[in-house]
């Protein structure tokens, strides 16, 4: 497996519709794997073909309590209900994070890597991870669904470690000095970047 090079904002790549799969070629399963390597190692819980450069209609999703990633060729949503308002982020757009409109539910149709029919019924972060990579995959970026100008802010990290009272601060004892952290997306769990 291979990390690949993900791609940010404003790279063209990110608003480019992409090409259905009519025939799922032979190495599609190695690049695949490629990208769940890199969404795991970005943290994302998402990931579609053109923020890694792919212009292939294909995106992989794997949420926090799942052991196995989740392949899909050509997703549609096929079905969407309710409306719902959801802090989002996305690998593309390091550093920052929105408030968008989302479905309440939706239904997905795609192929997996066999090219066999899949179906999914989804509410809560799937429905909301199939909404974002199906978006990718048709050039849309979840700033085109921020429910105001005001909704899109840049993440401030909480990393640094408090200022010591008197009372914590030990005498002799050297503060641990943290290496300057690169700002990395927040872990899936808490807040999910596709
Ligand atoms: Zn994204």
């Amino acid at each position: 497996m291979a990390r690949l090079t993900m791609r940010h904002v404003p790279d063209p790549i990110l608003r480019q519709q992409t090409r259905r799969i009519t025939q799922i070629p032979a190495n599609l399963k190695q690049y695949t794997d490629d990208m769940v390597e890199t969404m795991h190692a970005e943290h994302g819980v998402g990931l579609a073909a053109n923020q890694v450069g792919g212009l292939q209609k294909v995106a992989v999703i794997q949420l926090p309590e799942w052991n196995e990633p989740l392949v899909l060729i050509n997703p549609e949503i096929i079905r969407r209900e309710g409306e719902r308002e959801v802090e989002e982020g996305c690998l593309s757009i390091p550093g920052y994070r929105g408030t968008v409109k989302r479905s309440e539910r939706v239904r997905v149709r795609a192929l997996d890597l066999n090219g066999k029919v899949i179906r999914i019924k989804a509410d809560g972060l799937l429905a909301q991870a199939l909404e974002h990579e199906t978006d990718h995959l048709n050039g849309v970026l979840y700033i085109d669904h921020l429910v105001s100008r005001e909704s899109f802010w840049k993440i401030t990290y909480e990393s640094d470690p408090p200022e010591p009272t008197d009372d914590e601060a030990t005498a002799g004892e050297p503060r641990e000095t943290e290496e300057p952290q690169e700002p990395q997306e927040p872990r899936a769990s808490r807040e999910e970047s596709e």
